[in-house]
């Protein structure tokens, strides 16, 4: 049956947004094109005078960056989410629409202006973490927030508008859609058997072993079966964790050793800084019972065959359904082919 997905054009289904995505893995006959074009990195300077992000720098605002030494965070000058709306509703007919309350951080990883997640060292990745749990904690124990929403784009392809290594943290009043998603599909699952479903798929992943890139001890980073970017990848605790505040320290320095190993894999695969869109889901800061969730990290790069050659979500997948013709475990082989030794520094 599995070997049908080889050859067969099929759709393939996410268990976590019950969305199915088209897979047509006879186009992956075509020849391995240009892995080695437009391979030259650009080395950035440790420091831009005029970054905005950089220590000592004035933003726009006026106001001066400290002169950090590891990570800093502030709240984003120009917000796409604010506190201070008046609040109101508008019910007219079809017409629908209501206030949004939220606050939007930066989180700059590192001083150094040239360094990615990945040049970090698992320690310095580990101070990012901390971060991110205190953010999510602080934010979401706020009243008037329910969601936390961790994440990070790096490269100008996916609209970074600043190569210094930062994410961005948007904490708002309402559940956005990605996430109402998967909460529904993690609930039923949960309602039913009484296990995380994420757990169970980890399971069912290592057994199976072909979309698995990494794994220690706490953590598996995989190929999702139904990925929908070429290298999309999961980082997934492998015990029930409803949110990142519930690591140990153990599984802090596992899970950043998890993001060291794939987005330095991800680096070597086409010879370049690989830009992607990576984000945390994890459970809602609202009221719910949210013991169904099972947090996790994903990546989605748009590269596709080259450090040149990007796939577009156009046509065919803005009217229909996403479709891609690299399978998931051809992904996953190619990422783990590309996976280096992580010495500490
Ligand atoms: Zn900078």
């Amino acid at each position: 049956m599995f070997e049908k997905l080889k050859q067969n054009t099929h759709k393939r289904y996410n268990i976590l947004t019950a969305e199915w995505v088209l897979v047509s893995p006879q186009r992956t006959q075509r020849p391995w094109l240009g892995q080695e074009e437009d391979a030259t990195r650009t080395v950035r300077p440790y420091y831009n005078v005029s970054c905005y992000l950089c220590p000592g720098n004035v933003r726009a605002n006026g106001e001066k960056n400290p002169d950090y030494t590891d990570t800093f965070v502030f709240e984003n000058d120009f917000p796409a989410l604010k506190n201070s709306w008046e609040n109101f509703r508008l019910d007219n007919g079809l017409l629908k629409a209501e206030t949004e309350k939220g606050i939007c951080k930066v989180v700059c990883f590192s001083p150094d202006h040239s360094k990615s997640l990945a040049d970090l060292s698992v320690t310095h990745v580990e101070k990012v973490i901390s971060v991110w749990q205190q953010e999510y904690k602080t934010l979401g124990s706020r009243e008037e927030i329910n969601h936390v929403q961790i994440f990070e784009n790096r490269g100008a392809v996916m609209g970074a508008s600043n190569p210094h290594p930062h994410g961005q943290i948007w904490a708002q009043s309402s559940v956005p859609n990605e996430v109402v998603k998967e909460d529904k599909n993690q609930r039923k699952y949960f309602e039913g058997t009484g296990k995380s479903m994420l757990k169970d798929y980890v399971k069912q992943e290592l057994q199976a072993k072909e979309r698995v890139i990494f794994e220690n001890e706490d953590f598996v980073s995989l190929v999702p079966f139904w990925a929908v970017w070429p290298y999309e990848a999961m980082i997934i605790p492998k015990q029930h964790q409803t949110k990142i505040t519930e690591m140990s320290a153990a599984q802090k320095k596992n899970f950043a050793i998890a993001i060291k190993s794939l987005t330095m894999a991800y680096d070597n695969i086409f010879h370049v800084s690989f830009p992607y869109s990576s984000g945390i889901h994890q459970a809602p800061t609202n009221s719910a019972d949210n013991r169904h969730w099972h947090w996790h990290m994903s990546f989605y790069p748009p590269l596709l065959r080259s450090a040149t050659i990007k796939k577009y979500m156009v046509g065919y997948e803005m009217f229909g359904m996403p479709q891609r013709d690299i399978t998931a475990e051809y992904a996953a082989v190619q990422i783990r082919n590309c996976l280096t030794n992580i010495i500490d520094r």
